[in-house]
């Protein structure tokens, strides 16, 4: 089939070889399909390249010229300079290459080059030169449009655009779709510019609406296939609940409820992801599931990605189902202690990832809720669900993620959101404090812990292991006990304490026993003290904007004002924007767009969770239009055509496929 070939290992291709091919598996290209589909992201138009007199110092150019003279001058170190004058009459430009000593053989006077690479004025004559990124002998041939590849060492651009050449050559017939080889030739050979843009619209297009395909097919199949426990969602049961809690659900829990009501009816199991900003009450949604499920025989599992806030769940669900059902706490600390892995009679467990593991057994487990899922690996995912009989599936997550990534990422999901905040909140006031500044905010601190609330002091911990950030927050903790704070009490908190002591130290806090709380980063999802409402955040340049929005998110959680104090002296231009971001706006979604413009998505969701696909053409942020077009159209398809959809999909799912798998290979191990 001609599909085989373009999966053709590149090894084989004329001109490639072994040492070749490992260097292109740097850059994830391993098939000739690969090569095909290795879209330049720029191109270089030789068409009408400057005369040099016009030539001015900048990162990128090309230029043309006649060689007058090559040097190369006698360096001390085995380090080796190239100099070659050029002219076109207008003027004359030094070309300079570095560590290429071979090339001398190649130039002589009277030859015709086009160079490219950054011109800048030499600090040591003072005249202008270019700092050669690559050449080609000026055959009047090659004046026209060429394409940029990616750089990687030990691949030069024109051994690059030759090995293209081969493979357009001798296996583009391979790609049974017209419309895409055409695309293709137009990226990598363009005739004009105008037919690039378009081209590769196309492809992206393509790409997503396959990846889309593949999603919604998936999406249906769960629904169509697997039968999902029918459980009973009465208005009784809702009264019921109703009673148990405190407030009334705001209008748009209300609604979120409704769909979730009417997937765990249908018999067919929920997959479903609730998305809601920090503080919009997610929690209380999730109670609710686990309270009918339980109700109607089954049991029901929340997973958080910490152990504090499995603590705080567990807390909060203990009390809210006294006397009801049987609730429990199992995380990799209290298994081992109780030892406690058959779970067959408790009605609803609450854990961290030591429920996942392979010994803990259920009796029949038809919900489960997964609380933060951009905490969780995307394998992670899946590894509860295994636990059940086609459980009901609960995913919820408060970074507000935006919809081009959302629909990336969980289009398989069904997807509800909580846009509103439950009623009597006041957005938090967000200050950026200078370091000579840093007594005025703890005189402030004194000024509220005395009104009776109280602060977070958050200090950054990058990686769980760092030696030096913890003791940073030790010492912090100590000498603001010490030196600032003597009159008040202050607490630390960090992820290395046993699970026990984290306990204790949440618990006084809570307890208002601690006035000032010191913590790592462990506090950074799901902690909910309203009576906090002062937070600190030392270092805030360290940490991205999505984290210092779920940061924040800790405090401004009752009626009460809260203040948000960021200490820290940003340096780089991005720096500031996240501080001025967080300034600017409260809004969960506005956060998240800056975030993703700033850093992009898979630094945004970081390399642990990312589960972001390997697109070959496609940018989910710059073709956000073309994304919804594609996803519209896949919908669509499969509704008028659902064989023919799938035939598609099974027709070339390897694609989509094969871009998963040497993602999850690079980045997951
Ligand atoms: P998140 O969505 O960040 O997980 P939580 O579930 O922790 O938010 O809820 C934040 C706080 O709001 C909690 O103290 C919770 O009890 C409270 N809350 C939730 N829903 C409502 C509501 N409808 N009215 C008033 N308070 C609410
Ligand atoms: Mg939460």
């Amino acid at each position: 089939m001609s599909n085989q070939k373009l999966q053709t290992p590149i090894q084989y291709v004329k001109g490639v070889g072994p040492k070749l091919a490992k260097i292109f598996a740097n850059l994830g290209i391993f098939t000739v399909e690969d090569l095909l589909y290795l879209v330049p992201r720029e191109w270089e138009d030789r068409r009408n390249i400057k005369p040099l007199i016009q030539v001015r110092p900048a990162d990128f150019e090309v230029i043309k010229g006649e060689i007058l003279k090559v040097e190369a001058p006698q360096t001390r170190s085995r380090f080796s300079i190239l100099k070659v004058y050029l002219t076109d009459k207008t003027a004359t430009l030094q070309a300079v290459w570095f560590n290429q000593p071979f090339l001398k053989k190649l130039f002589r006077p009277g030859m015709k080059l086009i160079i490219s690479g950054k011109v800048e004025i030499s600090a040591y004559d003072h005249i202008m030169q270019m700092l050669v990124r690559d050449f080609e002998i000026d055959t009047g041939e090659n004046l026209k449009i060429v394409p940029r590849y990616p750089l990687t060492e030990g691949l030069y651009p024109k051994k690059l655009r030759s090995v293209i050449r081969t493979v357009l050559d001798n296996y583009l017939k391979a790609i049974e779709d017209e419309k895409t080889r055409n695309a293709l030739l137009a990226l990598h050979e363009p005739k004009d510019l105008e037919s690039i843009g378009q081209a590769r619209d196309f492809l992206a297009y393509e790409e997503l609406f396959l990846f889309q395909l593949g999603l919604l097919l998936r999406r249906q199949e769960y629904k169509e296939k697997l039968k999902g426990r029918v459980i009973d969602a009465e208005p009784v049961q809702l009264d019921e609940f109703n009673r148990l809690i405190p407030f009334v659900f705001t209008a748009a829990q209300d609604r979120v409820l409704q769909d979730i009501l009417a997937d765990i009816k249908s018999g067919k199991p929920m997959n479903r992801l609730l998305q809601g900003d920090v503080g919009s009450g997610k929690t209380i949604v999730a109670a609710l599931a686990a309270y009918l499920t339980v109700k109607s025989g089954y049991q029901a599992a929340i997973l958080a990605p910490t152990e504090i806030l499995a603590q705080q769940h567990f807390g909060k669900l203990v009390k809210l189902f006294e006397g009801l059902f049987k609730v429990d706490l199992l995380t990799s600390a209290t298994a081992s202690d109780k030892k406690r892995e058959e779970l067959f009679d408790i009605d609803l467990v609450i854990g961290t990832h030591a429920l996942l593991e392979e010994k803990v057994k259920f009796k029949n487990l038809a919900m489960v809720v997964i609380d933060e899922q951009h905490r969780f690996g995307v394998h992670q995912r899946a590894g509860l669900i295994k636990k059940g009989f086609s459980p009901h599936v609960l995913v919820m997550t408060a970074t507000p993620i935006p919809r081009s990534l959302a629909l990336t990422l969980y289009g398989d999901l069904d997807r509800s959101i909580i846009d509103e905040l439950p009623p009597g909140r006041t957005p938090v006031k967000t200050y950026f404090v200078p370091e000579p500044k840093r007594s005025d905010a703890y005189e402030f601190i004194r000024l509220k812990v005395g009104e009776g609330r109280q602060v977070f002091f958050v200090c950054p911990l990058v990686e769980e292991s760092s030696e030096l950030d913890l003791k940073a927050a030790v010492d912090e903790a100590k000498r603001l006990q010490n030196d600032i704070f003597p009159e008040l009490k202050v607490g630390l908190l960090h992820g290395r304490l046993k699970s026990d002591e984290k306990e204790a130290i949440m618990k006084k806090f809570l307890a208002k026993e601690i006035d000032i709380l010191v913590s790592t980063t462990v506090i950074e999802v799901g902690i909910d003290v309203p009576n906090a409402t002062v937070m600190v955040i030392e270092h805030a340049e360290r940490f991205g904007l999505s984290q210092l929005h779920q940061l924040r998110g800790r405090i401004g959680r009752g009626s009460e004002q809260s203040f948000c104090f960021l200490i820290g002296s940003p340096k780089s231009q991005e720096a500031k924007a996240r501080m001025k971001a967080m300034l600017d706006t409260s809004d969960g979604f506005k956060i998240a767009e800056a975030d993703l413009r700033l850093r992009g998505p898979g630094e945004m969701l970081g390399v642990r969770q990312s589960g972001l696909p390997n697109f070959r053409v496609a940018d989910i942020i710059r073709d956000e239009k073309i994304l919804q077009a594609a996803r519209s159209a896949a919908l669509e398809f499969i509704e008028r055509d659902p064989q023919g959809a799938h035939n598609r999909w099974e027709s070339q799912r390897t694609a989509v496929e094969n871009s998963k798998k040497k993602l999850e290979g690079s980045t997951f191990n």
